[in-house]
């Protein structure tokens, strides 16, 4: 019987360390079946997940034994937090550990978007050497304005400074006189303000019920003509046929997209279009950041199963 039910793709060190101690199953297609999900959960103590495994009210109700839930990662639009309360489920989660490669992610698609790399890279791949074609623009003297300033907004302000970038930012709950602002020098602003102020747009809001289509129509026409609009935060929190529209009359000068409305999505008119950069929800995926991540969910799961306190619980 599996004390540990891993029904996503997650490996490391740690999870060898982990499958030691405890009977762990795991089975990286899981979370792509509800029922077989149900099942096999059953008895399950621990479960560990990423974004893909939905712990809906049925799954957690239908797991007799669940202690905790770890996600490995931060956010936690997944799961039912409420569900897990009422079963006295623990939610732990890995909160800061993949913040850094998500703030050099968007960083990359910032300088992509400035000197246009990919298309650069294309047409030279196919024989090409067209200098005058790829004229760009610098990130500098330029402003960016950052919609949510939590933890990885935070880290992308820091690195734009470095390039000499001014930055704005929205935040709905962090307190305007809050000591990050006077330290990075930011303007903290009304999200119409931020839309209106900034040549680069980055979204870093959490995926909640009033951050869904959060960039609508509305918002796209408030940005500056010719701004950039950065997204690797939630694929909801953008109307993509408003953003769509927005690129294709030649309002916004390009975007870059590491997540989307529907996971993954069907090939369409955003991917045709060559002032579009597009990455498959690859922000937390770099090495460093995985090692972070599963040692801090194996660590707390262990916790649990031991009767001790684990570090990283969400309190919501
Ligand atoms: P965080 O909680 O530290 O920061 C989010 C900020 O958004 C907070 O300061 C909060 O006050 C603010 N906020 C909440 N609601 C808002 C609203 N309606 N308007 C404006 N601001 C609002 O989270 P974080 O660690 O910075 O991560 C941000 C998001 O990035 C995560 O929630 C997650 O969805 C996403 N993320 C994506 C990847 C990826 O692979 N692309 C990886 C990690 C995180």
């Amino acid at each position: 019987m599996a004390e540990v039910l891993i029904p996503e793709a997650i490996s490391g060190p740690a999870m060898d360390l982990l499958q030691e101690e405890f009977a762990v199953l795991h089975e990286p297609a899981l979370w792509q079946d509800e029922r077989s999900l149900m099942l096999a959960i059953k008895d399950a103590k621990a479960v560990i997940v990423r974004n893909q495994t939905q712990m809906t009210s049925a799954v957690i109700e239908a797991a007799l034994n669940l202690q905790v839930i770890a996600r490995a990662g931060a956010g936690l639009d997944n799961i039912d937090i409420e569900a897990a309360r009422r079963h006295g489920v623990i939610v732990t989660y890995a909160p800061r550990e993949n913040s850094l490669a998500v703030a050099e992610l968007a960083m990359g698609f910032l300088l992509n978007l400035a000197r246009d790399i990919p298309n650069a890279h294309t047409d030279t791949r196919n024989g090409n050497w067209n200098r005058r074609q790829f004229m760009g623009t610098e990130l500098s003297g330029k402003t960016l304005g950052l919609v949510g300033f939590g933890r990885i907004g935070q880290m992308v302000a820091r690195r734009a400074k470095a390039f000499d970038m001014t930055i704005v930012a929205y935040d709905k709950l962090l307190p305007v006189d809050a000591p990050v602002v006077r330290e990075l020098d930011v303007e903290m602003l009304g999200l119409t303000e931020v839309l209106q102020r900034s040549d680069y747009i980055s979204s870093h809001v959490p995926l909640l019920e009033d951050t869904r289509h959060l960039f609508s129509t509305e918002q796209f026409r408030q940005m500056k003509e010719n701004a950039c609009f950065v997204n690797t935060s939630r694929g909801e929190v953008v109307d993509e046929s408003a953003l769509l529209l927005a690129l294709t009359d030649g309002h916004l000068r390009g975007a870059a997209l590491d997540v989307r409305e529907v996971e993954p999505p069907e090939f369409g008119q955003l991917a045709e279009l060559e002032n579009v950069i597009m990455t498959p929800h690859i922000g937390a995926f770099s090495h460093e950041a995985q090692q972070r991540v599963v040692e801090t969910v194996c660590s707390d799961v262990r916790a649990v199963l031991r009767g001790e306190q684990p570090q990283s619980v969400f309190a919501g």
